[in-house]
């Protein structure tokens, strides 16, 4: 089993290390000096790089990796996205032998058209999709086609852990308190990561969530009657 770790890039994105002894796969490098330094500074070399979407906060750094290391490129096929070696689709299946990796490939259109996730070992990489407390913009599909998306990601087992690609926690909560300001739940949640982002600085929201169980699919997926549909809950936030 790989570990995964953070590397904290631009504003607020989140560039996933999955490492296995001194190999790694990095998912979404929208930028690639702080990815080289961490292979550099931790001795690792790069098996692979895993790409959700066309945008250039999670494809930007493709070339400068490559230009250092000969890695394998996944991506969706339907995005033009340079340096791509195996494009993918939805149902296809990753296999990283050196990383111990095996991921389904799930289509999930609605931020971009050729949005594509990552599924295996417990862990699910949804890029811009799916974040805590919320739920990708629209920039390209309907509110139906991320609709269907979220339906197949919340049809995942509840112990998934979900790694998101950027730290928008706190927005995300403030918005759902507007939508349900009554939701005591939603209301301590807030002041949870209000107090841990005042304490640890930007990117400390999410590392809550993962140490506490609440990236899980279950703490973060509401549906039904009486709660807020995802749409509502997120879409309007980001
Ligand atoms: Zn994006």
């Amino acid at each position: 089993m790989f570990k995964v770790t953070r590397i904290p890039a631009f504003k607020d994105n989140y560039i996933w290390l999955l490492r296995k002894g001194a190999t790694a796969t990095v998912v979404d490098p929208g930028d690639a000096r702080p990815v080289l330094d961490v292979l550099e500074r931790e001795g690792l070399s790069l098996s692979a790089i895993l790409i959700t979407h066309h945008h250039a906060d999670h494809q930007g750094g493709v070339a400068g990796l490559l230009a250092q290391h000969s890695a394998e490129v996944f991506g969706p096929a339907a995005e033009s996205i340079a340096g791509i070696s195996k494009p993918l689709r939805g149902g296809d299946t990753v296999s990283i032998a050196p990383c111990d990796i095996e991921f389904q490939v799930i289509a999930v259109p609605g931020h971009t058209l050729g949005h594509i996730a990552y599924y295996g070992s417990g862990c699910l990489f949804c890029g811009d999709t799916l974040f805590a407390g919320g739920c990708g913009r629209l920039f390209e599909g309907t509110a139906a086609q991320m609709a269907d998306s979220l339906a197949r990601l919340a049809a995942l087992p509840d112990d998934t852990a979900v790694y998101c690609a950027h730290e928008y926690t706190q927005a995300n909560l403030r918005f759902a308190l507007a939508v349900e300001p009554g939701n005591r739940r939603l209301q301590s949640r807030f002041e949870e990561v209000a107090a841990t982002l005042a304490r640890g600085g930007g990117y400390a929201a999410i590392d809550d969530c993962h140490r506490e169980g609440e990236q899980s699919l279950s703490a973060l997926w509401r549906t039904g009657s009486g709660g807020f549909s995802p749409q509502q809950s997120a879409c309007g936030a980001r």
